[in-house]
């Protein structure tokens, strides 16, 4: 079943064909400021296997290493809907996990910068935590790798 989500407006829609390559929640402080809240949870995808319907607009914002990323929204409600981190040469997208009109249907499977989150939260038990950006080979799954590979080959 494609995962599906949309702004909160209904202006656009998004299907996921695919099994997110990998689910995490960013506790860095730009994506607390951004997203108004503790952190962001982002499910990593192909941008070949999002596909949306509805007129987009782009802001880009910061990121802690200072390369930055475009983030992609509804110009009517400012939902944003994913976001483009230049750093990453791949076409690869991170919807935010939020926008799903399921979000418990993607947990994330750890979490990153968490140097910079809210001492109020607690992280979960026993799941994966990184200080900073991640470790890929200790974050993501052979499989994700593989996928992240085959992308590379293709690009
Ligand atoms: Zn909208
Ligand atoms: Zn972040």
């Amino acid at each position: 079943m494609p995962l599906t989500g949309g702004c909160i407006c209904g202006a656009v829609r998004y299907e996921i064909a695919v099994e997110p390559l990998f689910v995490h929640a960013c506790h860095c402080g730009d994506c607390q400021r951004f997203s108004g809240s503790a952190f962001v949870v982002l499910l990593g995808i192909e941008k070949a296997n999002l596909s949306v319907s509805g007129e987009l607009t782009k802001v880009t914002n910061p990121t802690p290493s200072g390369a930055g990323y475009d983030a992609h929204g509804c110009p009517q409600c400012l939902t944003i809907i994913w976001n483009k981190y230049h750093f990453v040469e791949l076409p690869l997208v991170a919807v935010r996990g939020g926008t799903l009109d399921d979000p418990s249907l993607a947990p994330p499977a750890y979490h990153i910068f968490t140097g910079s989150k809210q001492p109020w939260f607690e992280l979960p038990k026993g799941v994966k935590a990184f200080e900073g950006w991640l470790e890929p080979s200790e974050a993501w799954s052979p499989t994700t790798l593989q996928r992240l590979e085959e992308l590379a080959k293709r690009n």
